[in-house]
């Protein structure tokens, strides 16, 4: 929650994989990404497989619905039986001084997290957030007499409503597209 409060523009990249910070924020690269088909028929009971398979098989499937359904923003039941609920949109609200609001007012807001979860894709929208965020150089800081290894730095931006991209901060960023911060 601490980066909630942190209303800069941009965020170190310390860590490897970008949206991990937090449990509430969507996850690009999760563990369930990589071995999941996009299959959204149930599995076949086939006379030959053994109880244990086909159990595994609907844990799958049940997994692949609620990977889909979280794509698309609408209630899902995780893995631990916890019910998510749907991403309805809600105005975003950011503690930082910037008033992003009067860049990207309420209407645009909507459009961007309509759009988000319009795409329905884990892939599409991992693409679609990469697209918005840029990674740059941090100017060179020094500590001490030591200089600090070289650092990247995320800027986040928003397309306002004549698609001119503008630097939001990562919370207002985040509540604005997925709803998640
Ligand atoms: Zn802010």
């Amino acid at each position: 929650m601490e980066d909630a409060h942190r209303c800069s523009t941009s965020s170190d990249l310390s860590d490897s994989e970008p949206f991990q910070e937090s449990g509430s924020e969507f996850v690009p690269f999760d563990e369930e990404s990589a071995d999941e088909p996009s299959v959204t028929d149930p599995p076949k009971a086939s006379r030959d497989v053994k109880s244990r398979k086909r159990v595994r098989n609907e844990k799958k499937w049940r997994r692949s619905v609620a990977k889909k359904k979280r794509c698309a923003g609408e209630e899902y039941t995780t893995r631990s039986n916890r019910v998510v609920p749907a991403k309805t949109f809600s105005p975003c609200v950011c503690s930082c001084k910037h008033h992003y609001k009067n860049m990207i007012p309420e209407k645009r807001q909507r459009a961007l997290h309509q759009y988000f979860y319009s795409l329905e894709n884990f892939d599409f929208q991992t693409a679609h957030l990469f697209s918005l965020i840029k990674v740059e150089n941090k100017l060179r800081t020094y500590t001490g007499n030591l200089q600090s290894r070289r650092e990247k730095t995320r800027i986040f931006l928003l397309p306002d409503k004549n698609d001119a991209e503008r630097k939001v901060c990562k919370t207002f960023f985040l509540s604005c597209i997925s709803g998640y911060s």
